[in-house]
């Protein structure tokens, strides 16, 4: 499962598509929407893939904000503390055996997910964002000519 952004007019390749799976979008369009909410108001369904999207305008608008707070190290602050938070999250029991560290089916064999210790690291862990995504989705912004989350 992910998210496909298409530019509405593309005036470049960079414009034409951004992508990500549900794991990279999420925490991006949280920063974005966290980083810039003036910016991203006239988008409502960031975290869904309605077809809801910015104008040209408003692409342009982003993108220049964002590009501000690459450069003034916002982004970075942000990512570093978001990378801080994850990492935090205590373990979780391993779904697949229980939290038992064995097998289901063979409680003599350890379970393979886990490595016999019952413990998996926690789920929202996946839910990374860094500098390059937000470089990345800036340059798509620059040249959208506006977009739709599908
Ligand atoms: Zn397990």
């Amino acid at each position: 499962m992910g998210m496909d952004v298409f530019g509405n007019n593309p005036t470049s390749e960079a414009g034409r598509y951004f992508g990500r799976n549900v794991w990279g979008w999420r925490p991006l369009a949280e920063l974005v929407t966290e980083l810039c909410p003036e910016e991203t108001a006239a988008c409502e369904q960031w975290q869904s893939n309605d077809g809801d999207g910015l104008d040209a305008a408003e692409s342009e608008k982003l993108a220049m904000r964002l590009c501000g707070l690459l450069e003034s190290g916002a982004v970075k602050a942000y990512c570093t503390n978001h990378a801080a938070r994850l990492a935090k999250l205590p373990d979780e029991a391993c779904l697949r055996c229980k939290g038992t560290g064995f097998r289901v089916s063979n409680p003599d064999i350890p379970c393979l997910q886990c490595g016999g210790s019952g413990k998996v690291a926690a789920f929202d862990r996946a839910y990374s964002v860094d500098e390059e995504d937000v470089k990345e989705f800036a340059a798509f912004l620059k040249a959208c000519g506006g977009f739709a989350i599908c």
